[in-house]
């Protein structure tokens, strides 16, 4: 058998090796590779939350959304923007799910496009985005009378420059763009497709789910009008943890959002008979917003914060080059296919491999505490958590795919 990488020496030689040990479950013999769905929790949190409840939640009571926690949106969005997101400050807010983020900023878009010039009529997306991006736009064009154009991707990559500059054009009022591809995990390029985008004249909205805090992002320097993205993911905010939106500065006075409620309006407790919206992000909020759910994210902020995205990337294109290496070594005599860009700078965080029995493979390594995912129509994600994943966990993962798959032979 030809050699792999030892992993016990790549640990070695990993500077944020050690960080590892600051999640829960870290000392379990559990392989994740989840951790681009939900997130381990920090250990932190644990106690943060604990003290949240007993204290602020608990001791404060209702005087907590005047004392700090109205402005924990905004202000927590700023930190985001300015660690993860390279945005600066009075651009992102939290609050409410991706789903309900994309809607309301896919709406405000294309109605604006819509008043300026009523021939911007497509929304442009990709087959291979995600299905609540599908879906919402889907009933956008339904709901105000446009057309969907789709870019159909490879299966292995994602939406290139050469395929946007095809499905632009005079018509286009919204692009709306995955960075990270959730299933080939292929790293669109922000900057060009941004300005594609707007030498055409459309709105971009940039979906973040599977990009944030595993690769570099920079909207304010790609100049992208509008993004989204979830923060259980690899910001380990916990199931359900409110999403983020970002709006450029240049448009936040020019859009106005759909759901207008009390949350957005310019003075939240005048209770006034009409709706005026804030200035700023803060008119993109809709209703209360939930604070347990970003105070963990913000735990994840702040440890990436203190290690720098550039290392985490660092980290993550180890991983994953890692895995492909085990991969074409021990499984694609086995049949499996690597699904994902070998090309380091177009790879997110995570690899998927393509095995026709990978429904039946990702079910037993469940059963046996190896945790990947599965994802139609044949894929294993292998999903990398760059701060809460070693080499070793790599290593045993995949040597129990190939064990499960020999096991089948
Ligand atoms: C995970 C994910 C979502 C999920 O949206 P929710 O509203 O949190 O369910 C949306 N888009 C992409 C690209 C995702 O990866």
């Amino acid at each position: 058998m030809t050699e792999v990488r030892d992993p016990a020496e790549l640990d070695a030689v990993d500077p944020l090796a050690a960080h590892r040990d600051r999640f829960v479950g870290a000392s379990d013999p559990v392989v994740y590779f989840d951790g681009n769905s939900l997130g381990r929790p920090l250990a932190v949190t644990g106690e943060r939350l604990g003290d949240f409840v007993r204290e602020e939640w608990g001791g404060r009571l209702i005087r907590g959304w005047d004392e700090s926690w109205m402005d924990l949106p905004t202000g927590i969005g700023d930190r985001l923007g300015r660690v993860v997101l390279g945005a600066a400050p009075g651009q992102v807010a939290v609050g409410d799910s991706t789903t309900v983020w994309l809607y309301k900023l896919m709406r405000a878009a294309v109605d604006h496009q819509q008043r300026t010039d009523s021939g911007r009529t497509e929304i442009v997306v990709d087959t291979d985005n995600f299905p609540t991006d599908r879906y919402l736009a889907e009933g956008i064009a339904a709901e105000r009378g446009l057309t969907l154009r789709w870019i159909e991707p490879e299966a292995d990559a994602g939406v290139t420059p050469e395929l946007l500059s095809a499905a632009v054009g005079e018509r286009t009022a919204l692009v709306v763009l995955c960075h990270v591809a959730y299933k080939s995990a292929f790293l669109a390029d922000g900057a060009a497709l941004t300005r594609i985008c707007r030498d055409a004249g459309a709105l971009v909205l940039w979906d973040l789910c599977h990009a944030a805090a595993a690769v570099p992002i920079e909207l304010d320097a790609w100049g992208a009008d509008l993004a989204v993205g979830c923060s259980y993911k690899y910001l380990n905010g916990g199931p359900g943890a409110p999403a983020f939106g970002y709006v450029a500065t240049r448009l936040q006075g020019e859009l106005t959002q759909p759901i207008q409620g009390w949350m957005g309006a310019r003075d939240v407790f005048a209770m006034a008979p009409g709706y005026e919206p804030a200035a700023g992000i803060r008119r993109f909020l809709s209703g209360t917003p939930p604070i347990l759910g970003m105070l963990a994210m913000e735990d994840m902020v702040a440890l990436v914060e203190e290690v720098g995205m550039a290392a985490v990337r660092a980290k993550s294109l180890a991983l994953t080059a890692y895995a492909i290496e085990l991969a074409d070594t021990w499984l694609a005599p086995l049949g499996v296919g690597v699904v994902s860009p070998r090309d380091g700078e177009r790879r997110g965080g995570h690899v998927t491999l393509g095995h026709p029995r990978s429904r039946e493979v990702v079910d037993a390594l469940w059963r046996a505490d190896v945790i990947p995912d599965y994802r139609n129509p044949d894929g294993m994600r292998i999903g990398l958590s760059p701060l809460s994943t070693s080499f070793a966990e790599v290593h045993a993962g995949l040597a129990a795919v190939r064990e499960q798959l020999a096991r089948g032979a």
